[in-house]
């Protein structure tokens, strides 16, 4: 059995979304004598995440709502390292997708150390289409689904047809396949996203 763990690492200076400075993790050591117990801020959108609905919609659905069964299970990587700018329906028809799948989207973004203004993005056509299949989540390597396009359609369009949203995967070293995924974010209550430690097994299927 292979794990490929496709979290980013969280660390002072590390890359958050449009480079802005308040976007950055604080971690203070607060030590005294030979006890350290480190402080930490850090938004809840940092590296890999899950995403809430409150997040886009006003008044929506907050964290704890997501249930954990739809975080753990089988998921496909989409190899969509040739889409240049975003992924869009017809990049998505080509592909084996069903109902309840879990997809996560490998792009070029997985060679970026920086963040780039130019991240692959799924499109609005691409993200109504698995609305419409019904798929139980989606994963980018790119720490947004949609490039801040006005009104945030492609995520309003997941939301409401209740597709989970992770962003901020690490796909680089992953082959296109079926894994085993356990996405566990934090157990935060109230907020409209939590940070995630992602991991994929290889050669494990456990039908559900
Ligand atoms: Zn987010």
């Amino acid at each position: 059995m292979k794990i490929y763990d496709v979290t980013g690492a969280v660390f002072e200076g590390m890359t958050v979304y449009k480079n802005k400075p308040e976007k950055q993790p604080r971690i203070k050591p607060v030590t005294n004598g030979y006890v350290t117990e480190s402080r930490i801020e850090l938004d809840v959108h940092t590296g890999t995440h899950v995403d809430a609905p409150l997040h886009m919609v006003t008044d929506g659905e907050t964290f704890e709502t997501i249930a954990l069964d739809k975080l753990v299970g089988n998921c496909k990587v989409l190899d969509l390292t040739h889409a240049e700018d975003r992924i869009t329906r017809a990049d998505l028809e080509s592909f084996d997708i069903g109902p309840d799948d879990f997809l996560l989207f490998k792009t070029k973004n997985s060679w970026d150390e920086a963040f780039s203004f130019e991240f692959v993005y799924l499109a609005q056509d691409g993200a109504e289409y698995l609305s419409s299949i019904g798929v139980r989540g989606v994963g980018t390597d790119a720490l947004g689904i949609e490039r801040s396009q006005v009104g945030h359609p492609t995520h309003k369009a997941l939301f409401a047809s209740q597709v989970i949203i992770i962003e901020g995967l690490r796909l680089k070293d992953v082959p296109q396949g079926e894994f085993f995924m356990v996405a566990a974010p934090l157990k935060l209550i109230g907020t409209d996203a939590a940070p995630a430690r992602v991991l994929l097994f290889d050669g494990v299927n456990i039908s559900q």
